[in-house]
């Protein structure tokens, strides 16, 4: 048995943040990362942009060293099996435990599986060992289909398409990013898209995967050495329902303290559901910079001090060189107004003639 101390659950941007915070403040408690991730905690963000064209970006956010030198003990490739909140003690699928005084569910989300025949053979994108597999296929092929019109599935078709790749990317709307953004920014993006090579099929859903083609709802068969699924994740809040946590739609419920319902645990991140002071509601949040803040206040709140959610959400996105930034509180709009500019665009999203989310391109 470990001596109790800080734990955090994941060594995503959520996990890794309140260890940090959280050691910072009492370097003298053991601090403990233990995550499935076998990989260094690495920035997912370049996964899909610079790392899948090949320009190999600077993936890690800490060395080796970095976690000895600062005290927190990161178990990478550990996975936690289950939590007892009345002993206060986390259990890891091989039976070691872990007594806590402050635990952080930082459990993020898992891509939703592609529900068609043959869909298990779709390469998903969300750690980096997927994004290994997928950079090693990409180097050998010549045609790819993304499946997904959404911020991942947008992203990696433009990145296969600027390596050379013939790329379709198809999705159930009509253009991609239509749920998030609406009709009119779904089409600019659809012609980025287009600019960059990638040919989009919109209005259709995708039947079966096999032997490198894809059949769509259609009809239409598309031949691809290389099919990547990135049809949306679910956030991973089972550690927390099993235990008896609160969860909402699977995300683990947290007041603007990132206290969950069990004494001394707290969660952040994609994993989620946390109260914004701002917006005087829950908001989910599924991006980096989000993940970090709420890993941060979690580290702060559990080492003693204050600290509350008031943040506007925010997150940028590419499509091949093109920088997309959003900021607002989420999919819902009544009203979207673009208002074109020389090289870009900004499109303000209302609801009853209030601001709820800007996004803009080269603006
Ligand atoms: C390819 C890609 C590109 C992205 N691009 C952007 C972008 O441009 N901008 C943006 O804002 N966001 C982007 N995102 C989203 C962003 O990365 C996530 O919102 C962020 O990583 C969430 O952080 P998190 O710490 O909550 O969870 P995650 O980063 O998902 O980390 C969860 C951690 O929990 C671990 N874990 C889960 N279950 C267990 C268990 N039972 N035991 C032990 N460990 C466990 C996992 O191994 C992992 O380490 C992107 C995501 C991907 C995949």
């Amino acid at each position: 048995m470990v001596a109790p101390g800080f734990i955090a659950i994941g060594s995503g941007p959520a996990g890794l943040t309140a260890a940090e915070t959280f050691g910072r403040k009492h370097p003298k408690i053991p601090v403990h990362i233990l995550s499935s991730d076998p990989a260094l905690p690495y920035a997912k963000p370049h996964l899909s942009k610079a790392y899948l064209r090949g320009r190999y970006p600077k993936l890690d956010l800490h060395s080796p060293g970095w976690f000895v030198q600062n005290g927190i003990r990161l178990h990478s490739g550990i996975t936690v099996d289950h939590i007892d909140v009345v002993n206060r003690e986390v259990v890891t699928a091989a039976g070691r435990r872990y007594r806590y005084w402050h635990l952080v569910l930082a459990c993020g989300a898992t891509p939703v599986p592609l529900a068609v025949p043959g869909g298990e053979t779709a390469q998903p994108l969300r750690s980096f060992s997927d994004a290994v597999v997928l950079r090693m296929a990409a180097k050998n092929a010549e045609s790819a289909i993304v499946i997904g019109g959404g911020l991942i599935g947008c992203e990696a078709a433009s990145s296969l398409a600027s390596c050379g790749i013939a790329t379709s990317l198809v999705a159930p709307e009509p253009v991609p990013l239509h749920r998030r953004f609406g009709l009119e920014v779904g089409e600019r993006v659809a012609k980025m898209l287009s600019d960059n090579g990638v040919r989009f099929i919109g209005s259709t859903g995708v039947a079966a995967v096999e032997d490198r083609c894809v059949t769509l709802n259609s009809g239409e068969a598309v031949e691809a050495e290389l099919v990547v699924s990135a049809v949306g994740v679910r956030p991973d809040g089972r550690l927390a329902a099993a235990a008896g946590i609160d969860t909402e739609c699977g995300r683990v419920v947290v007041d603007e303290h990132m206290h969950t319902s069990a004494v001394n645990v707290y969660a952040a991140g994609d994993v989620a559901l946390a109260y914004n002071v701002t917006a005087g509601r829950r908001v989910p949040a599924e991006h980096w910079r989000d993940a970090a803040r709420q890993g941060r206040i979690a580290g702060l709140v559990a080492a003693g001090y204050q600290a509350v959610w008031d943040a506007v959400p925010e997150f940028s996105f590419a499509i091949g060189d093109q920088m997309l930034k959003y900021r607002g509180w989420g999919t819902e709009f009544e009203h979207s107004r673009v208002v074109d500019h020389r090289d870009g665009f900004t499109a303000w999203y209302e609801i009853e003639g209030e601001t709820v989310g800007v996004l803009s391109s080269n603006a």
